[in-house]
């Protein structure tokens, strides 16, 4: 068990929050909480709030935050989140970490730590153009550095593989502005909080290795 286990998974688009999410949760039982899949699934089911978030998640525009804020609440409340949990791509701005601070406090939950994945952006534009996404599982593949044996189709279970429509070339030019912008000053307001622990992320072996050792 990991004596660290409420965490924040911070990182531009394209720095493997969801991969080194995958890698953690491979040894240790957390809740893992995308705030993206979560607006992909709504948008999916063609929910109300789907409808209302589909062209801003589509252009790769930042959701209002009390609304997101909302939604992770409510994940943050289901029986598997009380063990430990990561948030993946939430909080991404500075009123979205207020609003989380108020909602753990409220739970007597507080953040344990938060990791700053650190990506140069040459790479994450390689990593995020090159992504796909099995439209049945959810395994993620790169057609550059870590492709299914057979193109298009998943190792896993055979489903069919798809590029995520934010993942084009000029939507994650802007997802990366968005990122500098309104989410990097996140880093700054973790650290003077004491929480941060900010680690390389070009290769995956040495950011999970990291995270075995310091959230022990
Ligand atoms: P992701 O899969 O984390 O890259 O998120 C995909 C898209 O979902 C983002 O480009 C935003 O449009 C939306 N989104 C995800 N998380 C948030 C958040 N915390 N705040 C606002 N919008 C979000």
């Amino acid at each position: 068990m990991l004596r660290q286990k409420n965490l924040i998974f911070l990182g531009a688009p394209g720095a493997g929050k969801g991969t080194i999410s995958d890698l953690l949760l491979a040894r240790h039982p957390l809740a893992h909480i995308s705030t993206g899949d979560l607006l992909r699934e709504e948008i999916r089911k063609g929910t109300p709030l789907g409808k209302e978030t589909e062209a801003l998640v589509k252009s790769g525009k930042l959701v209002p935050d009390e609304l997101i804020t909302e939604l992770v609440k409510k994940r943050l409340e289901c029986p598997d989140a009380a063990a430990g949990f990561i948030l993946d791509g939430f909080p991404r701005t500075i009123r979205q970490a207020e609003l989380l601070d108020q909602t753990l406090a409220g739970m007597k939950r507080p953040i344990d730590r938060v990791v700053y994945l650190s990506v140069d952006d040459e790479l994450i534009l390689k990593r995020l153009t090159a992504r796909q996404t099995c439209s049945s599982c959810g395994a993620i593949y790169n057609r550059l550095f870590t492709p299914s044996k057979k193109e298009n189709v998943c190792d896993k279970c055979n489903g069919v593989l798809t590029q995520r429509p934010d993942d084009s070339l000029e939507t994650a030019q802007a997802r990366l502005k968005v990122f500098y912008t309104q989410t990097e000053p996140l880093i700054e307001y973790y650290r003077a909080k004491g929480l941060l622990l900010s680690v390389e992320a070009a290769d995956k072996h040495h950011v999970i290795d990291t995270l075995l050792t310091e959230l022990a």
